[in-house]
């Protein structure tokens, strides 16, 4: 019998996944109203600091400094810090990152969801019909965002020296990317809402397409992972092959070829434990050692995050230390 009580761990990812969507849904329109007021007049709304979540590349340069001069980002705290917590939370949750908080990963998840109820409808099937790239295709279309990851890498750290950090961080083009990265959504060239149409399209068709093959964000974490505590073990002895455990994997890994699950692609989402029938045959363990409750990875995930977040807010490492009338001055700036 499988372990029933972990049937709820999927409920429980959704749930967290939109929470998190929803915020950043909320985020992004208290974002459009300070633009809104910064550069069209009307009613103040403060800016929130949690747009900086939006500006991974940013926020590595801020990092990079940080090591380098012991200095936190004092224009865009929030995005260090929460680039900090993706690492940390990468580290020790198996990318949890992605798995249980990113709204891109979950936006992507779903848009492939609606097609494999569908197909499965269609079909009159249990099992979905899974669109699968062929191996020699997916292998190296896989490796597409370490390629991004390392560009980024070589830009940022090895190209920039203290003094172009310096100058990037506090530049008026890096003060603005947060307008810019609004403005770029609410008015895309042909081109980028062409592309954009197409990463939809291909999400629909092919299971998390942007996080499998393009994100160097989750590239990163992924490799973090690899070094850290926890692993999905799988016991061949209680498998029965009914490869539930491969329908469902976001990351589309083969499970049921491994013992060990060592791999930068797994997301920590636990989908697999969740549904396999076969008691103990997939665990969450410690470096595949001890056996934990699976529960423990998005508890400890969410403690973790949340109090990295209320240190951050009550150090002063949240709030920019740029009044929003200067980021109002920036924003005008490049309205005109
Ligand atoms: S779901 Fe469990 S029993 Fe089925 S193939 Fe996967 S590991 Fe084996
Ligand atoms: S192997 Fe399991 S935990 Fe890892 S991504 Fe796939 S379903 Fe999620």
């Amino acid at each position: 019998m499988p372990n029933r009580q972990f049937l709820v761990l999927p409920w429980m990812r959704r749930l967290v996944h939109g929470a998190f969507l929803l915020f950043c849904l909320f985020t992004g329109l208290r974002f459009y109203q300070f633009y809104q007021w910064a550069v069209a007049g009307g009613n103040y709304t403060q800016r929130p600091p949690s747009v900086e979540a939006f500006l991974p590349i940013g926020a590595l340069v801020s990092l990079k400094q940080f090591l380098l001069t012991g200095q936190y980002d004092p224009l865009h705290p929030a995005g260090l810090t929460i680039f900090i917590a993706a690492l940390v939370l990468g580290f020790f949750f198996r990318k949890g990152f992605c798995g249980w908080l990113c709204p891109v990963g979950y936006i992507s998840e779903q848009l492939h969801s609606l097609t494999n109820r569908m197909t499965a409808l269609v079909r009159q099937s249990k099992r979905p019909y899974l669109l699968r790239l062929p191996p020699w295709l997916d292998y190296p279309m896989r490796l597409l965002k370490y390629l991004l990851l390392g560009f980024f890498l070589y830009l940022i750290l090895w190209k920039m020296d203290r003094a172009a950090l310096e100058n990037f961080s506090r530049s008026p083009y890096s003060i603005t990317t947060d307008a810019r990265m609004l403005l770029f959504f609410l008015h895309p060239s042909d081109l980028a809402l062409g592309i954009m149409i197409c990463l939809v399209l291909l999400s629909i068709v092919l299971r998390n397409f942007w996080c499998r093959y393009l994100c160097p964000y989750g590239a990163l974490l992924g490799l973090l992972a690899l070094g850290g505590p926890l692993q999905v073990a799988r016991d061949s002895k209680k498998c029965i092959d009914c490869k539930k455990c491969e329908d469902i994997c976001p990351a589309d890994i083969k499970i049921t070829a491994k013992k060990r699950l060592v791999t930068p692609e797994c997301i920590g989402c636990l989908e697999c434990v969740a549904r396999c029938p076969q008691e103990d045959c997939l665990t969450l363990t410690v470096f595949f050692k001890k056996k934990l409750s699976p529960f423990l990875l998005p508890l400890g995930l969410l403690i973790l995050f949340f109090t990295l977040w209320l240190t951050a807010k009550y150090t002063g490492h949240w709030r920019s230390s740029l009044p929003d009338d200067a980021f109002k001055h920036f924003y005008q700036m490049i309205h005109r």
